[in-house]
């Protein structure tokens, strides 16, 4: 019972021009897909082998000698939930009960892009920017590498990759312009809310 990579929620050049149909295919058929290759080869014939991709990552984020496993094993989780948070909207701010949500905790969508950005520009080298449900309270928050929320006790409502591969062959060294371009035109505000239970 193989993890296996799920299919890409929209068409490869559905995102362009904020995220190319060139990016997609070395961000989702190369990296996304080696996380799951690499994850496969790590567990086969262990105990894990035939645990879910949650339950593996928990197992392993409470034992430092899985080290390599929940890398894979969280880049594998967070990847296909970074996809699911994207879709060519063209609307920007978000829609129903998180709109809500998010005047309540910043005040303003506008006060809430800023932060989600800044968490993003922040993160020194690879990781993710991410808003996040700890107990009832929004936050946003970052994660160095493949490290998640589902590790914290958090329940992730959006991501944002920030690893340069998520945006160096479009933006090269603009992680900032590639922030505001997502935010402003890729958040899939549905999914979102979905999120939100
Ligand atoms: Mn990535």
């Amino acid at each position: 019972m193989a993890i296996k990579l799920p299919d890409l929620p929209f068409a490869k050049d559905a995102l362009a021009p904020v995220i190319s149909a060139n990016t997609l295919d070395f961000h989702y058929g190369k990296h996304h897909q080696a996380y799951v290759d690499n994850l496969n080869k790590l567990i086969a014939g262990t105990e894990l082998e035939n645990k879910s991709l949650e339950e593996i990552i928990q197992i392993a984020a409470k034992d430092p000698a899985k080290a390599g496993i929940f890398n894979n094993a969280a880049q594998v989780w967070n990847h296909t939930f970074y996809w699911n948070c994207l879709k060519k909207s063209g609307v920007g701010n978000p829609t129903g009960a998180i709109a809500a949500r998010i005047n309540d905790a910043w005040g303003s969508y506008e006060k809430f892009a800023e932060e989600l950005k800044n968490a993003g520009i922040t993160q020194f080298g690879s990781g993710w920017a991410w808003l996040v449900l700890e107990g009832n309270q929004l936050k946003i928050t970052k994660t160095a590498n493949a490290d998640t929320p589902l590790a914290r006790g958090q329940k992730a409502l959006l991501t944002i990759d920030v690893w340069e591969h998520a945006y160096y062959l479009d933006y090269q060294n603009r992680r900032p312009d590639y922030l505001s371009a997502v935010i402003k035109d890729l958040i899939n505000w549905d999914f979102v809310n979905s999120n939100l239970g």
